[in-house]
């Protein structure tokens, strides 16, 4: 939806778009994608999500503002890199 500007589920073309997602528990605050650190330290948050919501079925799609800043540490968040296409013949 971010790309197209339609809902890949039902076609609708009006797209609304959430600038900071929020959540409510004990007091409202930005939502995060949430990576877990480890069973000593707990989660830690990795980047605040914007979310693009259809407006005609409500499909929703998150995205992490700044996916740059996302820590790989290859055994809880693992970076999967599609290999290059092989040449065309
Ligand atoms: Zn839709």
């Amino acid at each position: 939806m971010r790309n197209t500007g339609q809902c890949p589920k039902c076609g609708c073309g009006v797209i609304l778009l959430i600038q900071t997602v929020a959540s409510v528990g004990e007091g409202l605050y930005a939502a995060q994608l949430a990576v877990v650190a480890s069973a000593e330290f707990g989660v830690r948050a990795a980047g605040d999500l914007a979310a693009y919501c259809c407006r005609g079925c409500g499909y929703v799609e998150h995205y992490v503002r700044d996916p740059a800043t996302v820590t790989v540490d290859g055994q809880r968040v693992v970076e999967l890199v599609r290999p290059p296409r092989a040449p065309y013949r």
